[in-house]
């Protein structure tokens, strides 16, 4: 191994993977690699494909992603990826909650993490590059910043679609800071890490008497509610859920207690209206797959 080029290799990739910008400039990017701005289940599919297919002499498929980890389970990959291929084409099926059913030891966690870890490695490559709004909490599509009457006509000229709306933060941000020049917000590239609660979440519910709907959509940040005024400043709200961290990835719902209805209404309002439902705003776009399993 040489030590020289393994580290200017090394600082290459952290240069890339460091890149900031203003939106204009990931404008131009978007235009050039316009999957760079999929959404979550589109995403996940190309990771998965893009790892390779084989067909073997019985003409099973076999998905070269899951090929060292998972065995004898080719019928349900199979119906697994024609979930993420149905819903990266935004067909009504990307709306469902991705039940994972089976025997304990059968597979499925094993699956979820593959997917997690994948998604962590692929968002470091140039294929699953992804950007955020710099300082969102929910490190959203910076798209969202289009306003929507220039939305149709970007994606007839670009083929860029464009779905969701900025988060409450973000909103106020561009208002207060930017007076509304969308051009100027900047952009950063991020990376997917269940570590540092960026795209990838995990929520298992804990005891039913003490559930708390914010380990999943967020809550008011009782220490500067007096400083901004208002409970509803969105300066004073932490997004910090488990949907908030998602956004953009994947939540693992991992169902080990009887789970309080009002969770099972959260996940089901994200998943068919790709929102986050809160007290305290409207809704809140987000864009993720939720695996629970069962
Ligand atoms: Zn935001």
């Amino acid at each position: 191994v040489d030590l020289r080029e393994e580290l200017a290799r090394h600082r290459a990739e952290e240069q890339k993977l460091a890149w900031e910008g203003t939106f204009l400039d990931y404008f131009e990017l978007v235009k050039r690699q316009p999957e760079i701005a999929d959404l979550a289940h589109a995403r996940i599919y190309r990771m998965i494909m893009g790892a390779g297919v084989q067909t073997d002499e019985r003409g099973e498929k076999r998905y070269q992603f899951f090929v060292h980890d998972i065995f004898g389970l080719e019928r349900p990959l199979a119906q697994l990826v024609e979930y993420f291929n149905s819903a990266a084409r935004r067909l009504e099926v990307r709306k469902r909650i991705l039940l994972l059913m089976g025997p304990v030891g059968g597979g499925k966690s094993t699956l979820v993490t593959l997917l997690k870890r994948g998604l962590e490695q692929f968002s470091r490559t140039d294929a699953g590059a992804l950007y955020a709004i710099a300082d969102c909490p929910m490190h959203e599509e910076p798209l969202h910043l289009v306003p929507h009457n220039l939305r149709a006509g970007i994606q007839k000229e670009y083929g860029i679609y464009i779905e969701g709306d900025l988060c409450p933060s973000c909103a106020q941000m561009l208002r207060d800071k930017y007076g509304g020049r969308v051009e100027e917000v900047p952009v950063r590239r991020i990376t997917f890490s269940e570590k540092h609660r960026v795209g990838i979440g995990t929520f298992s519910p804990s005891d039913p008497k003490s559930q708390d709907i914010s380990e999943l959509t967020g809550s008011i940040d009782l220490a500067t509610v007096g400083q901004y005024g208002s409970e509803s400043d969105p300066r004073a709200y932490r997004f910090d859920g488990e949907l908030n961290v998602a956004n953009r990835g994947l939540m693992e719902f991992i169902e080990m207690l009887k789970c309080d209805e009002k969770f099972l209404y959260g996940l089901l309002t994200l998943s068919q209206e790709q929102s986050i439902k809160t007290s305290r705003f409207s809704m809140i776009y987000a864009d993720e797959c939720i695996p629970k399993m069962l």
